[in-house]
């Protein structure tokens, strides 16, 4: 069997259809399941909301205890949970133990400070109503569904689904059908700890993806592509479902004439290759002062000639996990060629027919899609630049907007805060990520809502405010006894509250 035919195949009619998640090393079959229909999606959704009844009842240190001890059980297993990241897509094992251990610092993150960010506090209530104590605490939704890809398989959901399970909703997941078996690894994991349906999964393809938006939950979280994000916000748009989504991105790094070179030039071939370049916020441009464009590509080149993307057991690089991104790949490559860039290693032959090698392109045009387009290989256009501002134009004018990366000793904050994305590492690639106090998300094409930190706990939550009042009013400024006095009162008290055009809010 091909990569290609990985269809669900129909069995007699009393079974349950199922498909076969693929090894994109090797083409045999890692693993086989269940392909989830509308009914049987509909059917956990029920199930969450019964179980999230429960869930949200129990108090904060309750559910942090018990996500406390799922946690243990992933980190106690990381090793097999990497192998079936390997199995299933390809990444290499060291590189899945690394993913894990993030997820399991977001995940101690998210329990430990639900309480801290979601309880009930206070506000100030105003000069107006100072009779009132205002409160405001944050609320579970009810049932989350998460919709994750393929390329951090445990990461990526996680970022939703233990700060949605964190702020007390049920979860139910559909993976990836390139990473069924992590999905349905995790959920495993939780049913150890926790015995009611507080976390499932559902399996299947993009059908089952797009039931799950119609199945009644209280929030879709879909992490993947534009072009099907858009088509989940229009299936949930259909009944008001609210939406987190976290697109693809055209990360950019940018190296001023101080930066430390051989740092950056480490960072950017990192973060363009590793995971075979299938990184949403992988770097996929770079763009460099030209007084050090020389020295930085000398170096970018020496590193990148070193690596080589293989199914050795120790490789860095493992296969492309999805047969057509191939496809994508190689017409980036050959349209930057096309339009007069030039490949100073790797190209069009780097691309074969599981794996690609590390390809750097120079002096490509900008509006070549390998500029524009989301390429989602080991891939990286070099450019020279006149100064930081034309690298902060150029890197501002693709539609995504999710990372960025900046390398400068003195100007990097002034740089970072010029930059249209949602997050940016200076003097690092993909810091921010691995930072769980810190919100990840997007702008433009990349999407919208934040996942992580502070916000990523209130994304899965809504604000409840409560105005309790403390004593009578002098003026009861709600009712049908308001007089002609108070009212004469009410326009002098807001001249002198706000008529001399003050800034500040009182
Ligand atoms: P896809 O958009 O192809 O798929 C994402 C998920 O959506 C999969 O589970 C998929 O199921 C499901 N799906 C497909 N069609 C529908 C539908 N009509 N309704 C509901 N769900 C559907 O993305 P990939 O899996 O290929 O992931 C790669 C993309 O994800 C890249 O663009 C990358 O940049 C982005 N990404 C963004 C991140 C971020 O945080 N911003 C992080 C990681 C990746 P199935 O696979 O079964 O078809």
């Amino acid at each position: 069997m091909t990569l290609a035919d990985n269809h669900a195949q129909a069995t007699s009619p009393a079974e349950p259809a199922t498909f076969d998640s693929l090894d994109p090393a090797t083409g045999s079959v890692a693993s086989t399941h269940p392909v989830h229909t509308e009914d049987d999606v509909r059917a956990a959704v029920a199930r969450a909301r019964e179980a999230a009844t429960w869930w949200s009842a129990l108090s904060y240190d309750e559910r942090a205890e018990r996500l406390g001890a799922w946690k243990a059980v992933i980190a106690q297993r990381i090793d097999d949970l990497a192998e079936v990241m390997r199995r299933e897509m390809g990444k290499p094992h060291a590189d899945g133990v690394l993913e894990a251990a993030l997820a399991v610092d977001h995940l101690a993150w998210a329990a430990g400070h639900a309480e801290k960010v979601l309880k009930r506090r206070s506000v100030l209530p105003g000069l107006v109503m100072s009779n009132q104590a205002a409160t405001v605490g944050y609320r579970p939704l009810g049932v989350v569904g998460v919709i994750g890809p393929w390329n951090y398989p445990v990461f990526t959901p996680m970022g939703s689904i233990a700060y949605a399970l964190a702020a007390g909703n049920a979860v139910v997941f559909k993976p990836s059908e390139y990473s069924p078996g992590v999905g349905t690894w995790l959920a495993a994991t939780f049913a150890e700890v926790v015995d009611r349906p507080v976390f499932q999964v559902v399996t299947g393809r993009g059908e089952t993806g797009a039931a799950l938006c119609r199945a009644g939950v209280d929030k879709v979280a879909f992490t993947g592509s534009t072009a099907t994000g858009k088509r989940v916000m229009a299936a949930c748009a259909e009944t008001l479902t609210p939406v987190v989504i976290e697109a693809g991105g055209k990360d950019a790094v940018l190296v001023d004439a101080d930066a430390d070179l051989e740092a950056a030039a480490d960072a950017a071939i990192w973060g363009a290759c590793s995971n075979a370049g299938q990184t949403c916020t992988g770097v996929e441009r770079v763009y460099v002062h030209e007084r050090v464009y020389d020295d930085f590509l000398a170096r970018i080149l020496d590193k990148a000639r070193g690596l080589h993307a293989d199914a050795g057991a120790d490789s860095k690089i493992g296969p492309i996990t999805m047969p057509k991104q191939l496809d994508v790949i190689r017409s980036h490559i050959d349209d930057a060629i096309a339009k007069g860039g030039k490949a100073v290693l790797g190209g069009p032959d780097a691309v074969g027919e599981r794996f690609v090698q590390p390809t750097i392109l120079v002096d490509v045009p900008e509006d070549s899609a390998a500029v524009q387009e989301e390429t989602f290989g080991p891939t990286l256009t070099v450019t020279r630049v006149r100064d930081m501002d034309e690298a902060v134009e150029r890197t501002n004018a693709t539609r995504y907007g999710l990372g960025s990366t900046v390398f400068a000793q003195e100007n990097g904050m002034e740089i970072a805060e010029r930059i249209r994305s949602g997050m940016t590492a200076v003097n690092g690639v993909i810091t921010f990520a691995a930072i769980p106090s810190l919100p990840f998300g997007g702008v433009g094409d990349s999407g919208f809502g934040r996942i992580h930190g502070a916000d990523g706990l209130r994304e899965f939550s809504y604000a409840h405010a409560i105005a309790r009042q403390r004593f009578k009013p002098m003026m009861n400024l709600t009712s049908f006894t308001r007089t002609a006095k108070q009212d004469r009162q009410v326009t002098r008290l807001v001249k002198l509250l706000h008529g001399r055009g003050s800034k500040k809010n009182r």
